[in-house]
C-alpha cells in the first residue's frame, strides 16, 4: 500500500480489502507523519458506530499496511460496541500459532500485558485491547482493538497475522503436534460396540485414542492416526514449503 506515502496531511482514503473496508487518515508530515487506519464490524453499536480497530502506522510500516489492515478486517467481530475486548492476554498467548512453545511460564509485566517472540519479531498484548507487533528491523504494527466481540481467538489471529508479516524465514513454518488422548477415555464414550475409528484401539473397556493434530504457524493443519504420523506429516509440510 505505497499510496499511503502519497496521502496529504489530513487526507482520508478508503481501501477495500477482501474482508471489508478500512479507512485511513494521514497525520503530521515529513519525518513525523503517521497514518491512523480503522477497520469495522458489520453490525453497528447502538449509536451507529461501526469501528472495531484503530491501527497507527509509521512510514516504515506502510509496506505492510495492506496485508495488516486486511487481517484486522478479516478478524473483526460481527458487532461493534464500546466495551473492552473480552479476552485475557494469557489466553491469547496460548491460542497464538506464531509461537515456538505453549509451555507455562508466560512472561508478564506489571501492566498485565503478555509478550512473546519468534525469530525476527515479537508481539505484546495488553488487557485493554492494545496489540503491538515489532519486527527486529524496527517496523511496528500497532492497533487498539475495540469492542467486547474481540475474544481471545480473534486477538490471537491478529497477533499471528502481524508476526507472520514481520518474522524471519525461520518462523514462517514452525510446526507442533498435539499429545494423543491415550487410554483414559472409557469405551462407553464411543458407544459400546461402536466400530473403532482409525487411530483408536481397545483394551479392558477403554479406548486408545492415538489421534494427533499437526499444526504449522502458517495456518496449515492436519490430523494423523498417531503422533508419529503427525510428526511425519509436519516434516513433509516443511519440506514441501522449502523450509
Ligand atoms: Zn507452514
Amino acid at each position: 500500500m505505497h499510496s499511503l506515502m502519497l496521502l496529504a496531511p489530513g487526507e482520508i482514503a478508503d481501501h477495500l480489502t477482501a474482508h471489508g473496508r478500512v479507512r485511513m487518515k494521514k497525520f503530521g508530515s515529513g519525518g513525523w507523519e503517521f497514518v491512523r487506519a480503522a477497520a469495522y464490524a458489520r453490525q453497528p453499536a447502538g449509536d451507529g458506530a461501526l469501528r472495531a480497530a484503530l491501527s497507527t502506522l509509521r512510514p516504515a510500516a506502510y509496506l505492510y499496511a495492506g496485508a495488516w489492515l486486511a487481517a484486522l478486517a478479516e478478524h473483526a467481530p460481527a458487532r461493534a460496541d464500546y466495551r473492552q475486548p473480552d479476552m485475557a492476554p494469557e489466553s491469547v498467548r496460548l491460542l497464538a500459532r506464531m509461537t515456538r512453545t505453549h509451555a507455562n511460564g508466560v512472561p508478564r509485566v506489571t501492566d498485565g500485558s503478555v509478550g512473546w517472540s519468534v525469530e525476527g519479531a515479537s508481539a505484546r498484548v495488553w488487557p485493554d485491547g492494545r496489540v503491538e507487533v515489532r519486527g527486529d528491523g524496527g517496523v511496528v504494527l500497532a492497533v487498539r482493538l475495540e469492542g467486547s466481540g474481540w475474544d481471545s481467538g480473534r486477538v490471537a489471529a491478529v497477533a499471528d497475522a502481524g508476526l507472520r508479516l514481520l518474522c524471519g524465514p525461520g518462523a514462517r513454518h514452525m510446526t507442533r503436534t498435539s499429545e494423543p488422548s491415550g487410554w483414559d477415555r472409557p469405551l462407553s464414550r464411543w458407544g459400546g460396540d461402536a466400530v473403532l475409528a482409525a487411530g483408536r484401539d481397545r483394551k479392558g473397556g477403554q479406548v486408545y485414542d492415538g489421534v494427533s493434530v499437526a499444526r504449522c504457524s502458517c495456518g496449515w493443519v492436519v490430523s494423523a492416526v498417531s503422533r508419529l504420523g503427525a510428526r511425519a506429516a509436519a516434516a513433509g509440510h516443511v519440506r514441501a514449503v522449502g523450509g
